[in-house]
C-alpha cells in the first residue's frame, strides 16, 4: 500500500500540475466510497484549487471552500488522465475532472479495504481528527525519546495515532535501519537505540520519498521496489549479508535480518506454530 513516501511525492505532483485550475466536477463513481453528506461534493464545483497536500496517508485537495480528502487504503491507486477521460473502469472511486487539465482518478485495485473520500469544511478535520504527528517532528521525537509504549515497534511504528504516515513496508525498513528487533519494545529500549529509532525513522522515509520524486504520473497497480528490506526475504542483508527472514504474525508479514536486529536469533513463525501446536 502506499505509504508516507510515494503519498508525498504524489501530493507534490498533483500541486504542480493543478493548483490554480478551476474543479468542473468531483464524480463520485462508487457511492459507498464518498463518507460525508454535507458539504455535497457539488458544493466544490467551479472552485480554484489552491493546493494539494499530505497529512498522514491523506492526500488533501484544498478549494478554499473545502477539502476533499482522499484515503487510498491498501489497494487504492491514483491515475492522471490527460487528456481526460469520461469512462468508468473497474474499481472506479473518485474523478476529479478539471478545466484545462487533466483528471485525478482513484481507481481500487484490492478487495478489502476501500479507498474513500470525505469532503469537509476548511476548517474540519475530518478523518485526521486523531492521527498523531509527523515522523520529521519534535512532537513525535519527544515520544521516541521518552515514551514507553509496551507494543511490539513494528505495531507501534503504524499506529497513526502515534505517528502518521508509515505501513508495513517502511516499518521493516526502518527497524532494519535503526537494528531493532520487529518484537521488541519502545519502553524496553535504551537513550541510543531510542535515538536510532527516530533518525531511522526520518532518514529511511526521507530517503524514499527523494527516490518517489523521480516517478511520473498518478500511482499504478504495482509500485515497484521501493523497499531496502520489506518482502526480501531470503535475499542477502545489504548490511551484513546474512540471510533475510520473514515471520507471520496476525496475518502480516514482517521481514527482519537475525544478525543486525536480533542477536541472530530465527523468530518463530507465530502462524506456524499455531498449526503445529
Ligand atoms: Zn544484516
Amino acid at each position: 500500500m502506499p505509504e508516507l513516501p510515494e503519498l508525498q511525492a504524489l501530493a507534490e505532483r498533483l500541486d504542480d500540475a493543478l493548483s490554480g485550475t478551476t474543479l468542473r466536477s468531483l464524480d463520485v463513481l462508487q457511492f459507498s466510497a464518498l463518507k460525508t453528506v454535507v458539504p455535497s461534493p457539488f458544493d466544490l464545483t467551479g472552485n480554484e484549487l489552491a493546493s494539494v497536500g499530505r497529512r498522514g496517508k491523506y492526500i488533501s485537495f484544498d478549494f478554499g471552500v473545502a477539502r476533499a480528502l482522499v484515503h487510498l487504503s491498501q489497494g487504492g491507486r491514483v491515475d492522471i488522465e490527460d487528456p481526460p477521460k469520461k469512462t468508468r473502469p473497474k474499481g472506479a472511486v473518485v474523478r476529479l475532472v478539471f478545466d484545462g487539465a487533466p483528471s485525478v482518478l482513484v481507481k481500487e485495485y484490492g478487495t478489502e479495504r476501500k479507498a474513500a473520500c470525505w469532503v469537509v469544511e476548511p476548517d474540519a478535520e475530518g478523518p485526521l481528527e486523531g492521527l498523531g504527528p509527523e515522523p520529521d517532528t519534535a512532537e513525535f521525537e519527544a515520544v521516541v525519546v521518552s515514551g514507553d509504549d509496551g507494543r511490539q515497534l513494528h505495531t507501534f511504528l503504524r499506529d497513526q495515532k502515534v505517528v502518521a504516515g508509515i505501513g508495513r513496508g517502511f516499518a521493516d525498513d526502518i527497524l532494519h535501519a535503526a537494528r531493532l528487533s520487529p518484537f521488541g519494545a519502545l519502553a524496553k529500549l535504551d537513550d541510543s537505540e531510542r535515538r536510532r529509532l527516530y533518525d531511522s525513522t526520518t532518514t529511511v522515509l526521507e530517503e524514499a520519498t527523494e527516490r518517489e520524486r523521480e516517478r511520473a504520473g498518478g500511482l499504478p497497480a504495482k509500485m515497484g521496489d521501493r523497499f531496502t528490506i520489506h518482502n526480501r526475504h531470503g535475499q542477502a542483508c545489504p548490511r551484513c549479508g546474512d540471510t533475510m527472514r520473514r515471520v507471520s504474525f496476525n496475518s502480516r508479514e514482517i521481514t527482519y535480518c537475525p544478525a543486525c536486529q536480533t542477536s541472530g536469533k530465527v523468530l518463530a513463525d507465530r502462524r506456524m506454530s499455531r498449526l503445529l501446536r
